[in-house]
């Protein structure tokens, strides 16, 4: 137990693993480019409370509520919004700089060391094996990294193309661009839905949506987008949703930038030999919302105990890919099959969009795009064959898009059987030959 492992970033599934790992007597260091007092968001998260305890974590005292339902508006924001199915007792909302105090607390009392306002800049590379990483100050050794420094990660980013790991998520729909602001709340009432999320499209047809949370004394508005955008949109968006929503005040408390969020399916391949991604590096979100606290919390305790089992630690590829099953077999195929529903997005138009919120095509209880758990695939298996039917029969009437759903339909097949050939005991070439399959799917 010796061997010393590095977290390249503080990410949310790094400091699950470094936490799990310490306790067990490992020697754990985290490298962070962030100035501790600067870690997180100037608002709070929603997320599966769940997640703490499988990462080993006690509940933190405050903070579980329930989740605010939502309401999901159409572009044509006159046809009756669909609501979100009861989550009661299901999430927890914490301060985002809460969650990190909170983990870094307990992460310290296990013994992971920190190194902050460092930035990581690259994986050093020896032979086939990462063996540590290039920092503002110096190079590091150690004989695992685990990369948990995001959707831009440099240490993913270099990694040798001996890997088998996708680097760049630069395909359309693999990213949302989002601007998060908390406003003041201006005392004028609105009678509708607390946490409304409105569905929208441009003037270039390209999908976007924004949303708005009333609380007594501030709002949370938030625009996101497939592309980045500026202050003028921002503005724009802000004053559009202000002249039909007056309680939306002028003033920002906190917030008010564009961050990049995943929403797409993992990469194929996320570990190799001294390497692990978790989190936003390795696409663990919900790929339509982006939510992704509390699957990285899991998928850093499943990357741990692959570790704590690897008796002989070698830490490469072989026995790493024990953790790519374990998070591909519990969530990550339920997020990915999700990503193929989300695919029809940039084929969808905004006609379509209102067909199927006033059609009843669409009901509330497909609206768990805000659930980042491993059941959200059960958007796509539990539909009862009775009421697929009776929707199928609506849909008909607009053949041009039942083309359009039928194609993700195709690849929903073609997904199942895919997932089911997944090499659960690792071999080079039977991993390669997989992924080049999934990639293929997913148009890579
Ligand atoms: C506006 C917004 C709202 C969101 N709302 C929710 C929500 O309500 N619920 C939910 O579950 N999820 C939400 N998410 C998603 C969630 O933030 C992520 O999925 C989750 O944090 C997991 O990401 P991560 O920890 O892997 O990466 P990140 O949160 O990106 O953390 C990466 C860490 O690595 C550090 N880092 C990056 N680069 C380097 C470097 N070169 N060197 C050193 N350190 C580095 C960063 O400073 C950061 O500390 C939201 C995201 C955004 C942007």
């Amino acid at each position: 137990m010796g061997k010393r492992i590095i977290v390249a970033g503080a990410g949310h599934g790094g400091l699950s693993a470094a936490y799990n790992l310490a306790k067990k007597g490992y020697d754990v260091t985290v490298y962070e480019k962030h100035k501790e007092k600067d870690l997180g968001y100037g608002w709070g998260d929603f997320f599966d409370m769940k997640a703490f305890s499988a990462a080993g974590l006690p509940l933190p005292p405050k903070g579980v509520v329930d989740r605010i339902p939502i309401a999901y508006y159409a572009p044509d924001v006159t046809i009756p919004p669909l609501y979100e199915p009861d989550q009661t007792g299901f999430e927890m909302f914490m301060q985002r700089k809460d969650i990190y105090k909170y983990l870094i607390k307990h992460c310290r009392s296990a013994g992971v060391k920190f190194v902050f306002d460092t930035p990581v800049l690259s994986a050093l590379i020896l032979g086939d094996r990462v063996c540590g990483i290039k920092t503002g100050d110096g190079d590091v050794y150690g004989d695992l990294v685990i990369d948990a420094c995001g959707y831009d990660s440099p240490v993913r980013l270099s990694l040798p193309d001996y890997f088998g790991t996708e680097k760049l998520y630069d395909k359309e729909a693999d990213c949302l661009y989002v601007y998060r602001g908390i406003y003041e709340r201006d005392s004028k009432k609105d009678d509708g839905a607390q946490y409304k999320v409105f569905l929208e499209f441009d003037e270039n047809e390209s999908v976007g949506m924004r949303w708005l949370i009333t609380y007594d004394d501030h709002v949370d508005f938030l625009i996101g987008k497939l592309y980045d955008f500026g202050e003028e949109t921002i503005n724009e968006k802000l004053k559009d949703l202000q002249s039909r929503y007056p309680q939306i005040g002028d003033k920002l408390i906190s917030g008010g930038q564009v961050n990049k969020i995943p929403i797409r399916q993992s990469p194929a391949i996320f570990v190799g030999n001294g390497y692990a991604g978790v989190g936003d590096t390795a696409c663990m979100t919900m790929p339509v919302m982006g939510s992704g606290i509390a699957t990285s919390l899991r998928a850093g305790a499943l990357l741990a105990k692959t570790v704590m089992a690897d008796d002989e630690e070698r830490f490469n590829a072989e026995t790493l890919w024990k953790y790519e099953v374990a998070y591909m077999k519990n969530i990550g195929f339920g997020l990915g099959s999700i990503s193929i529903v989300k695919a029809l997005i940039p084929v969808l138009n905004t006609d379509d969009v209102n067909f199927l919120f006033g059609s009843g095509v669409l009901r509330d209880e497909d609206m768990t795009f805000s659930s980042e758990d491993g059941s959200v695939g059960a958007l796509i298996s539990g539909v009862k064959i009775s009421t697929l039917l009776e929707r199928v029969k609506k849909a008909s009437a607009n053949m041009e898009l039942v083309k359009k759903i039928s194609n993700a339909g195709i690849n929903i097949i073609k997904y199942k059987s895919l997932t089911a050939s997944f090499p659960t005991r690792y071999s080079r070439q039977s991993v390669k030959k997989w992924a080049e399959k999934y990639n293929d799917l997913f148009g890579r």
